[in-house]
């Protein structure tokens, strides 16, 4: 992840505010409060980042973070960009905004030929949930790689740490994109953080 700072460089709202395709994609989906800001912060080493926040369902945007000082011409792209995607799943969502972010995401998933993976954050003391296994169903339907993040597991008894990855693991079995091993993290404790960072090193080469 370098020794340059990130920065944000776009929210997008429509797919016709994208930035033009460049450098390989990193994407970070999960339900709202899950801990995603918080994991984008740790991974670049950054408190304030992505904005840590309580208030669910504000935005509904892509956005677009990159490491700072690169131009962004052709022959001066940066060597990756992280894509935070809305959070999802809070109870008082109305239908269409629901329906707003589904389409945002699906054609985004779909249409991106430089998004290299999703990392899709699901918190270890709540598991898979149904509006969970609704995205799965989305990034498998856009055959778009995926790769689940354990998130908080500072929260849970360490002990169940190993059964909780191979339950979750075992759950993905007969998903086609996803991605078979997991990485279990706590922002908190700075956990697999360094894991998450090698498979995305890896990611963004394939
Ligand atoms: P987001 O809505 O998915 O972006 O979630 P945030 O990153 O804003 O985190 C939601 C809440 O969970 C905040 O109160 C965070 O402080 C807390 N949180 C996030 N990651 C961790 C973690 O690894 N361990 C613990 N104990 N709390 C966390």
């Amino acid at each position: 992840f370098g020794r340059r700072p990130w920065v944000f460089i776009r929210g997008v709202p429509a797919l016709k505010f994208l930035p033009p395709e460049g450098p390989p994609e990193i994407a970070f989906a999960g339900r709202s409060n899950v801990g995603k800001s918080s994991l984008i912060n740790a991974l670049v080493g950054m408190n304030g980042l992505a904005r840590t926040s309580n208030t669910p369902g504000r935005t509904q945007e892509l956005n677009y973070f990159v490491p700072e000082g690169y131009s962004g011409a052709e022959d001066d792209l940066p060597p990756m960009a992280l894509v935070d995607m809305p959070g999802y799943g809070y109870a008082k969502a109305p239908k269409d905004q629901v329906d707003q972010w589904t389409k945002l995401v699906f054609d985004y998933l779909r249409g991106r030929s430089t998004l290299k993976r999703v990392y899709l954050l699901i918190d270890s003391r709540h598991g898979i949930k149904k509006n969970d296994e609704g995205v799965m169903d989305l990034l498998d339907k856009a055959a778009m790689s995926y790769q689940v993040v354990l998130t908080k597991t500072d929260k849970i008894k360490q002990a169940g740490v190993p059964r909780l990855m191979s339950d979750t693991v075992a759950l993905l079995k007969r998903r086609p994109a996803a991605y078979p091993e997991i990485i279990a993290t706590s922002s908190e404790k700075s956990t697999g953080i360094d894991d998450l960072r090698e498979a995305i090193a890896l990611a963004i080469t394939q």
